[in-house]
């Protein structure tokens, strides 16, 4: 486990000479970095994972649902002079498009997927930051929500030279291994003639998201195989040399509740990347970039030993959620008398609310203490001011 050194000052405001304060004592601080600033795709995203890897820091993926959080995420990565991962759910797709539409043939999703994806386009450089544009999980029976955002990057690459997004998420988990590799090997060909790197996953993350419940799944299944991951280096690296990542299973669990008998085991990760090392006489210490779901209610020290291992991004959805919410409802526990009606409050009957009520208000408050939450996060990630 590597010691770390935290700064007490505000870290969007250190100096240059600061900032190796904020990083490992077992890294040398990041050279001035080259990284693009912007949604970033094929090499600049290989580039940026493999600093990520080498400075020991991982870098935070916000699952979003409106153009308030995908805002809040990137104002905190400004702050922090850091790079940030946006991506979408299926049913965060779903809540860009709003509601009130039909989803058949998860035309919604793949829609609100899609505006979500321009928002970004849209805003990320005047954040003035690396943004990774990412899907979440796919599992077999939402291909069709994928085929959707396949073709609408192949429609982009086609006038823009470049994908819509910067990577996409496939969880075949559920299906046998042989069928899990086949299907992401079948999209993995078509992803990389645009430079849109793959997230697979590989066992099974525990708790619950997204409607999809794993709470009772048998203990073992929670922990992936060195050999199992190797296999997986095995059959698309010939495809897409560093082109995709590895959601693997340590005893990591989705949502925050008590995990039972379920420990997290980092160093599964780290087995996996000598073994795939020494099988294949390779000069690379950490051939595979590693993905950590279900990392709320994980503590920094475990995170950083999954750092320490090649993890380079960490999903965080239950405690951003929290997070947004509790500045919401501080602000209506403040303003309370002023937010019953449009006019009267304890100044007076005649008074009017608007500006206490105005979404703008009190969704700025949800804004702001999810700008303060991935401070923290980024904080956890050994992740501040490393561009
Ligand atoms: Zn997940």
């Amino acid at each position: 486990m590597k010691q770390c050194i935290k700064s007490s000052q505000k870290p969007a405001r250190l100096a240059t000479a600061g900032r190796s304060a904020l990083i490992c004592k077992a890294v040398s601080a990041p050279p001035s970095t080259k990284l693009k600033a912007g949604v970033v795709h094929g090499q600049d995203l290989v580039d940026l994972m493999q600093h990520a890897q080498k400075n020991g820091y991982a870098i935070p993926a916000v699952n979003c649902t409106s153009s308030s959080i995908i805002n809040a995420c990137m104002e905190s990565a400004k702050e922090v002079n850091s790079p940030i991962m946006i991506q979408f759910s299926n049913g965060g797709g779903a809540s860009m498009a709003g509601k009130g539409i039909s989803n058949k043939d998860e035309q919604a999703t793949i829609a609100g997927s899609i505006a979500g994806a321009l928002h970004v386009r849209a805003m990320a450089k005047y954040y003035g930051v690396p943004v990774v544009l990412h899907t979440d999980h796919c599992h077999k029976k939402l291909l069709p929500w994928f085929d959707g955002l396949m073709t609408a990057n192949e429609e982009y690459f086609a006038k823009n030279n470049e994908p819509l997004f910067s990577s996409h998420m496939l969880d075949l988990s559920e299906e046998p291994i042989h069928e899990n590799l086949d299907i992401c090997k079948k999209y993995l060909t078509r992803m990389n003639k645009m430079g849109l790197m793959l997230e697979m996953e590989l066992g099974v993350t525990g708790g619950e998201e997204d409607g999809v419940d794993n709470s009772g799944v048998a203990a073992e299944e929670l922990y992936s195989k060195p050999e199992e991951i190797c296999e997986v280096w095995e059959a698309l690296t010939p495809i897409a040399p560093k082109g995709f990542s590895v959601a693997a299973a340590f005893g990591n669990v989705h949502g925050v509740y008590s995990p039972g008998n379920v420990k997290l085991t980092p160093s599964i990760l780290g087995n996996a990347q000598k073994y795939i090392k020494a099988k294949h006489s390779g000069s690379d210490d950490k051939p595979v970039f590693f993905v950590f779901h279900g990392g709320s209610g994980s503590s920094r020290e475990e995170i950083r030993e999954a750092i320490s291992y090649g993890v380079v991004k960490m999903n965080i959805d239950t405690d951003t959620q929290w997070a947004y919410w509790d500045g919401v409802r501080e602000y209506e526990a403040k303003n309370r008398g002023y937010l019953q009606g449009q006019i009267g409050n304890p100044e007076g009957p005649e008074k009017p609310n608007k500006k206490y009520y105005d979404p703008r208000a009190w969704t700025r408050k949800g804004e702001q203490a999810l700008v303060a939450r991935m401070k923290a996060a980024y904080e956890d990630l050994n992740c501040v001011n490393v561009l």
